[in-house]
């Protein structure tokens, strides 16, 4: 709110009177590509103001000339109306010399200037209008897959260099017709200056392909031709898979109703059991298969359009092989107008997931899509239009009615986030999982678009490009690479192998605890809870059941779960029931080491092999991981024995649990300054409510609300310590939404101020934001000694 104040300061000090004056305004945030520039020159226009408006790299230029108690009226416009996806962070005013001779309000043209904050606009979702006129019949854009206004459209995806301009972006290779030029310099027009304007005539166009319907095949769609994209759609009907290009890249698309073309989906992408996400054509499909509240509806229908995470009706005809054995699904709206053309011939849902293959990224290159998939799907329907920043669909749930981001990605990024203090030229590479940077400079940092897992030699590639991309888009140049302390993360190894001045390590849960203070600006000491899969510890163990006191700069350990061996390593984390042996070797009641092995039906070949690697400890890191708890639980009450995609176990669990049940187990703390909690009273009562013949739903409840009380019982012997009462909880286990809410709701009960990620992703999507405060914040340290 720095700005308003800006302005009110300014309005006091000068009192409206009818006096000539010229004002200089500069205004920055997301003022490029949102049709910013002709809502200026209306609302010049509407209080008759003279001058004009420009857009420098970074930032909007306004000379205005009028009345003073006009150009108040006539900045408070530009404050309060801006466009539905404008985001006005700074606005400066300077009285300066009155022109002379000066006739009306113009648009100037763009002037790059170098060394100013540049803020690239994310992707925008169709707009309501464009929605609108596309399916008016008669309407010179009617069913046209390109129509967009200065509100709505691509902008990230297909921008390539600063400042957005039609000559910046891949819409430079369509020259407008007559009448489009028209509309593009109309000040009446919303299509006024909107950089991506086409229509029929003059744009890219559609392609459809097809390796076993050469009927379909048809190259650039004529306006008279798009209602063949309809002949596409009834593959759909037959269980077909199409692939559709999307904004950031390639989608691959079947009915949603159709187990058997979401089980042709799930092996093709060859993804077995990880949720697949949905589209509907409006609102109003969406509440037909789930159940909508306010804030998830405003999600829905914002700019962004992300994916966001519904509870499914339970009469909803979805089939139920796009989330097996969960109440929930992922439904986004359609946001290209393409999507709007498909679904408008085909009246159902469909399932949308990126096109790859495994391991791969999100394809987004014509040539590359058709060589890779063509021969997997029915029909391919892309365009010429091209891609130069793939990006994912971002995916949302709201929670205590706050919005939480689990993959930050198209219609987010490149968005700048506020920092409340000045970072030097950063770039910060996260961690290997979920994997994304932090580019930083001044009072901004970006996160970059979510890649997927690094240890994947495509998806590296894709994040180096990203980094690279991103970097000359917003002309920051790293004097600090900041990384993960895992040694062998290929995020670590990319850091180190850049060229800059220093490059710092930092540790992976603190990163995850300071990702949120820098979101809620917090900056003092906090008792921060970091529970995740995995991430390496300062005794060289692999952490994930963490509580620390924490602040910007350091961290001190103040709890963590009793160590368990993970033979194997990683075999461990994909085999939840390998864990659940391990932990049998280290349990001191025998009847519960017993119980445990009973349980999860393993052979006593493979039993004695674990029992070796842990004595012997060959290859059996010791971990304090808060969701190889969670495996170990879903594996002794039998539900996952094996994961095919992370943190699977953990869902389902979660999944399972029944509502609304009181009772939890026993844990033992002990130790003084660091307090191990051990979790070997709760397994012996776990395996007597089994052999009890206890409904697992029952079981995972209990579960649930042990660890909720584990927080506040830990939060509460902290706070009595050291008088501190600020928590942080982050890390992947916090999307558990029952977890998280149990919790909350504890410690908010016994009047603890509680933080958790909302728009920086709470899982290691968001961690890259993390260690770019604490490497500021230890520079900064740093200095200030040498100085004293
Ligand atoms: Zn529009
Ligand atoms: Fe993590």
């Amino acid at each position: 709110m720095e700005k308003l104040s800006n302005l009110i300061n300014f309005k006091k000090k000068q009192p409206a009177t009818d006096n000539i004056e010229r004002w200089q305004v500069n205004v920055s945030g997301i003022v490029q590509g949102v049709g910013f520039r002709p809502f200026v020159l209306r609302s010049a226009n509407k209080y008759g103001i003279s001058g004009f408006v420009l857009n420098l790299t970074g930032e909007v230029r306004i000379e205005a000339q009028g009345s003073a108690n006009k150009l108040i009226s006539f900045v408070n416009d530009v404050w309060e109306k801006a466009p539905r996806s404008a985001q006005v962070n700074d606005l400066n005013i300077n009285k300066i010399e009155l022109a002379v001779d000066e006739q009306g309000f113009s648009i100037l043209p763009s002037l790059p200037q170098h060394g100013s904050k540049i803020f690239p606009s994310p992707d925008i979702a169709l707009c309501d209008e464009c929605g609108k006129e596309m399916l008016e019949y008669g309407n010179n854009r009617y069913m046209h897959p390109f129509i967009s206004c200065t509100d709505c459209g691509p902008r990230y995806s297909i921008q390539k260099s600063s400042p957005y301009d039609r000559d910046t972006t891949t819409m430079t290779y369509y020259d407008t017709c007559e009448s489009c030029s028209n509309e593009y310099k109309d000040i009446n027009d919303r299509r006024l200056h909107s950089q991506t304007n086409c229509c029929h005539h003059c744009g890219p166009s559609v392609s459809m392909h097809s390796l076993y319907h050469p009927e379909l095949c048809v190259d650039n769609l004529l306006e008279t031709d798009v209602r063949r994209i309809k002949e596409a759609c009834e593959l759909l009907e037959n269980d077909g898979i199409l692939m559709i290009k999307g904004v950031g890249g390639y989608h691959l698309a079947c009915k949603a109703t159709s187990s058997l073309a979401v089980l042709r989906m799930r092996q093709l992408k060859q993804r077995p059991k990880k949720p697949l996400a949905i589209m509907t054509k409006n609102l109003a499909e969406a509440y037909k298969v789930a159940e909508i509240g306010p804030e998830e509806r405003r999600l829905l229908t914002s700019p962004a359009a992300p994916i966001v995470i519904l509870n499914k009706r339970k009469d909803s005809n979805l089939s139920t092989m796009l989330a097996p054995g969960s109440e929930k699904i992922g439904i986004m709206l359609a946001y290209t107008p393409l999507h709007q053309v498909i679904l408008n011939y085909f009246k159902q849902p469909i399932v949308l997931t990126s096109a790859n293959l495994k391991g791969n990224p999100i394809e987004y290159s014509n040539k590359k899509a058709r060589e890779r998939l063509s021969r997997h799907v029915d029909c391919v329907i892309d365009n010429n239009r091209e891609i130069v920043n793939p990006l994912d669909d971002s995916v949302a749930m709201v929670l205590k009615k706050q919005t939480m981001l689990l993959r930050r990605s198209r219609g987010y990024v490149p968005e700048s986030l506020n920092l409340d203090f000045t970072s030097r030229p950063m770039l910060a590479c996260g961690g290997d999982i979920k994997s994304t940077f932090c580019l930083s400079d001044g009072q901004k940092a970006f996160l970059g678009p979510y890649t997927g897992d690094l240890d994947s030699w495509p998806n590296f590639k894709r994040f180096v490009n990203n980094i690279n991309n991103m970097r000359s888009l917003l002309d920051i140049q790293p004097t600090t690479v900041v990384h993960d302390m895992h040694p062998h993360y290929k995020s670590t190894e990319f850091a180190l192998s850049e060229y800059a001045d220093q490059t710092i390590a930092i540790q992976h849960h603190h990163a995850h605890i300071v990702s949120c203070m820098v979101e809620k600006q917090l900056d003092e000491n906090v008792i921060g809870v970091a529970f995740d899969g995995s991430g390496w510890g300062l005794d060289g163990n692999v952490w994930g059941g963490e509580f620390m006191i924490s602040n910007r700069e350091k961290f001190v350990r103040a709890a963590h779960l009793r160590y368990m061996p993970m033979p194997g390593g990683d075999q461990s984390a994909k085999k939840p029931y390998r864990m659940a042996g391990a932990i049998s070797q280290m349990v001191k009641d025998p009847k519960t080491a017993c119980g445990i092995i009973n349980t999860i039906n393993i052979s006593d070949h493979e039993l004695s092999f674990i029992e070796k690697q842990v004595k012997v400890g060959i290859n059996t890191p010791y971990t304090s991981s808060m969701g190889r708890l969670f495996d170990i639980i879903a594996a002794i009450t039998g539900i996952s024995r094996e994961i095919s995609y992370e943190a699977e176990a953990a869902i389902e669990l979660e999944e399972l649990a029944g509502k609304d049940i009181a009772g939890w187990y026993d844990l033992d703390y002990s130790g003084k300054n660091l307090t191990i909690i051990d979790y070997e009273p709760m397994l012996t009562q776990i395996i007597t409510d089994i052999s009890e013949g206890l409904k697992t739903s029952h079981i995972s409840a209990k579960f649930h609300n042990t660890i909720a009380n584990m927080i506040y019982e830990v939060c509460s012997k902290i706070r009595d310590s050291f008088a501190l009462d600020k928590v942080v909880l982050s890390g992947g286990v916090f999307q558990n939404r029952l977890l998280l809410q149990k919790s909350v709701d504890l410690l908010e009960g016994a009047k603890f101020d509680v933080h958790f990620n909302n728009m920086v992703p709470i899982n290691d999507n968001g961690i890259a934001i993390g260690q770019m405060a604490i490497a500021n914040q230890l520079i900064a340290s740093k200095d200030n000694q040498q100085c004293a």
